[in-house]
């Protein structure tokens, strides 16, 4: 089968760039497309870009041509790693002109025609694909949406145990590393032996994004699940790596080794880019730590530990996955997987 054209929206960024990694020898897309501001356009992505990735910048990319953010673009759909500020006009824009978007940016996650989809989790929300092509009067175009990338460590853990038990409520305090800011990012004095407890629009999300992750979809619309979470969102020292402090109460009783099974055997989506266990659970007590644990399963595997019975709540646990990948890039393209695999690309 011929490979899928893709485009990318926010190229020369963070995520653009593990896009880029991530797309050299996938067996479905090729990358026929770059945009980015117009600081970056006219120039060769070689040139445009401050390549921060370990592995060298794939050959396929460099020498294209930096393009805006408006369509047309050369591809087939295109990947979205926009700041919010400038998603919503160019991500609505693309889906309006005839090409799925598929998007990391928060802008369209919220809006109740709109998919955010975890692939093991919730598949079957791209039901709602139909409903927003009616509503918003697209032909061919779509918006599809991953999570936060905090959300994106602690919600498959909570929806083992919402299948498993129901979860009634949780508190959770997330430490989430700097290349989650993007680049530049946070200023080294400011982060270089801190912490920092706030970030700027964090909590919100944290707070609402896993009931619409969790919600049953029928007749159209999605039914939020119903627990409550509670959220401190910190920025810490470390550069890869969101770690998130969790404590649940469930709704219905369970064992230790309860918790633990339904955690582990949370079934793997079976796509191109899953790991073979979607949630790894550690047995060491000093684990899971970024940068241990943060490429598991090539950085798409949730990997929790430190499971105990609390004296407050029900259960706790500490979940990390990788941000840039598993919480980004990594993200999208397993919803581009999916969505192929579903015959809506
Ligand atoms: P970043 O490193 O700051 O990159 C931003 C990208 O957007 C760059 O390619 C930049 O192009 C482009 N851009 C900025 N302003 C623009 C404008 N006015 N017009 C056109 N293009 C513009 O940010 P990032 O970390 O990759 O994050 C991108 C998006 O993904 C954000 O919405 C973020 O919330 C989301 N996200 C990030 C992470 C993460 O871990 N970093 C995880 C999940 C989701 P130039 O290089 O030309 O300026």
């Amino acid at each position: 089968m011929a490979k899928l054209r893709v485009g990318i929206l926010g190229s020369t960024g963070t995520v653009g760039q593990r896009f880029c990694q991530l797309l050299e020898d996938h067996p479905q897309f090729e990358i026929s497309a770059l945009a980015a501001s117009d600081r970056s356009v006219g120039k060769p992505y070689s040139e445009a870009c401050p390549w921060k990735l370990k592995t060298p910048m794939p050959k396929n990319v460099r020498d294209i041509e930096v393009v805006p953010i408006t369509p047309p673009l050369d591809c087939d759909f295109v990947f979205s790693s926009l700041p919010s500020g400038v998603a919503r006009e160019a991500e609505e824009s693309f889906a309006r002109a005839g090409y799925p978007v598929i998007s990391n940016s928060s802008c369209f996650r919220m809006e109740e025609d709109v998919p955010l989809i975890i692939p093991e989790i919730n598949p079957e929300h791209i039901g709602l694909i139909d409903v927003q092509r009616h509503k918003r009067g697209f032909d061919r175009g779509f918006i599809v949406t991953n999570p936060n990338c905090a959300v994106m460590s602690f919600a498959p853990p909570l929806a083992a145990l919402d299948r498993a038990f129901g979860v009634k409520e949780a508190i959770v305090t997330t430490l989430q590393a700097v290349s989650g800011a993007g680049y530049p990012g946070v200023a080294s004095l400011d982060i270089i032996d801190n912490i920092l407890p706030y970030i700027a629009g964090e909590e919100p999300k944290a707070e609402t994004e896993a009931q619409k992750i969790l919600g049953s979809f029928s007749e159209g619309s999605i039914e939020k699940a119903e627990f409550t979470v509670s959220a401190h969102c910190f920025r810490v020292n470390v550069v890869d790596g969101h770690t998130a402090s969790v404590r649940v109460n469930l709704n219905s009783t369970s064992t230790l080794e309860g918790v633990i099974d339904a955690m582990r055997e949370f079934p793997s989506a079976g796509l191109h880019s899953s790991p073979e266990r979607f949630i790894e659970v550690c047995e060491e007590p000093s684990r899971p730590q970024p940068r241990l644990d943060r490429n598991n399963g090539r950085g798409m595997t949730i990997t929790v530990g430190r499971i105990f019975p609390d004296n407050v709540f029900d259960y706790g646990f500490v979940a990390l996955s990788h941000n840039t990948v598993r919480g980004a890039a990594g993200a999208a393209v397993l919803n581009a997987e999916l969505l192929i695999d579903r015959g809506v690309i």
